[in-house]
């Protein structure tokens, strides 16, 4: 006999989606199509694994994602490969190389795992889903504004909108980041006694023996140029008139090199501090940075993970999986014709899918298939009450 072999488990911080969780997962993505179509955004599907220069070159080197979260390898040509850790980068390589940016603006969204080697948690994982939306050719700063609508009411829509705060912040130009960058070296170099040497390189660091100092700190947002303040004047401005409440937060960067002028997140104080939900801003300068013409771009990506740990927590009844019919067959004859009955249903009310319940009121012995699809016929037409 074979000796018992040890069961192998999945990789930490690699989850599986089991049934009995999936019809929130559809729930969620539904939800999301039906807003993401209700503005006019077209989906777009790509490779999970790209070349490794792809991240290095948009996400930048010296950020958490390229020097310690990659799932990097050498595929057998020797090339250096990375499992997606985000999507912005492939989108726009994807849309540089089919040639879609020429004198056009898009409105995309993409959905599918990302890979982080991350420290797992909750809310914080190896593999994890997102669902990002990018536009390209449109300078803003109304596009700006549709991000936060269309997030918005998204929230709205799966009923989490009173758990999300919204945050924004206008990073600028390159140019103006580069003036602010030398008032804030000069800054440090005036306390560099309390600065280790990680937080020197980076200038986002998140050690909390810093925190007291960085609070000192000249903000950016008291550093902008005429166009950026205007940019970020009329975005605000369009978001009072919607009555879309959202906190000012200088302190507000993003991990990744490409962002500039606006960026937001919702953050959410129920989930620990994995309390981001969706991120995002503009990012033109990206485009030359992967080979194309200037250009315009705005995007974000939501954690689903996190959406959904957050839906969970108050009743979700409404998301609870339930059945139309349910069919016991008692004896060998009702065996039979049980079969044959479900495939006739489903052949006739094809409208009829697992979701609320119903009883049927009639004695098994008496029903004929006639009896019981005219009442699934009245139940489907009384909008399944
Ligand atoms: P965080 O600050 O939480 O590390 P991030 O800035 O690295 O987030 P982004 O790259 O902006 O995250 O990704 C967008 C969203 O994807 C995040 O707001 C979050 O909801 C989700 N996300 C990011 N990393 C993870 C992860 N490791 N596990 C689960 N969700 C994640
Ligand atoms: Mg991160």
């Amino acid at each position: 006999m074979a000796k018992q072999q040890q069961a192998i488990q999945a990789i930490r911080g690699m989850h599986d989606i089991l049934p009995e969780q999936s019809p929130y997962w559809h729930w969620l993505e539904s939800h999301a199509r039906q807003v993401l179509s209700a503005y006019g955004y077209q989906e777009i599907r790509l490779p999970i694994v790209e070349k490794t220069d792809l991240f290095k070159r948009s996400i930048g080197e010296v950020t958490d994602i390229v020097e310690k979260e990659m799932y990097t390898f050498e595929d057998r040509n020797g090339d250096s490969l990375t499992l997606r850790p985000e999507g912005t980068a492939g989108c726009l390589r994807a849309c540089l190389e089919h040639g879609l940016l020429h004198n056009q603006s898009h409105r995309l969204w993409y959905y599918g795992p990302m890979f982080r080697h991350e420290r797992p948690q909750k809310g914080r994982y190896r593999q994890f889903y997102q669902l990002g939306v990018e536009t390209y050719g449109m300078p803003g700063p109304d596009i700006d504004a549709e991000m936060i609508l269309l997030s918005d009411r998204l929230w709205r829509n799966i009923g989490i909108r009173n758990r999300v705060e919204l945050q924004i912040n206008s990073l600028g130009t390159s140019e103006e980041r580069a003036t602010y960058r030398a008032k804030l070296v000069e800054y440090f170099r005036q306390h560099l006694a309390v600065l280790d040497e990680d937080s020197l390189r980076r200038l986002d660091s998140k050690n909390p023996d810093m925190q007291a100092m960085l609070g000192q700190a000249p903000v950016l947002l008291d550093h902008l140029g005429e166009e950026s303040r205007q940019h970020f004047q009329a975005l605000t401005d369009v978001l009072d008139a919607m009555h879309i409440q959202y906190t000012l937060n200088p302190r507000l960067v993003r991990g990744l090199d490409y962002y500039g002028k606006t960026v937001f997140e919702w953050v959410t104080d129920a989930l620990g501090s994995q309390g981001t939900i969706c991120a995002g801003g503009r990012y033109d300068g990206l485009i030359e940075q992967l080979g194309g013409k200037a250009n315009h771009a705005i995007g974000f990506a939501m954690g689903m993970e996190r959406i959904l740990a957050l839906v969970e927590q108050f009743d979700t009844a409404v998301l609870k999986p339930n059945t139309d019919v349910y069919m016991i067959r008692v004896g060998e004859q009702a065996e039979k014709m049980g079969l044959i009955w479900s495939e006739k249903l489903r052949d006739a009310l094809p409208a009829l899918i697992a979701l609320k319940p119903l009883r049927i009121e009639a004695e098994q012995s008496t029903v004929n298939f006639e009896q019981l699809l005219a009442t699934l016929q009245q139940y489907l037409n009384n909008d399944n009450l």
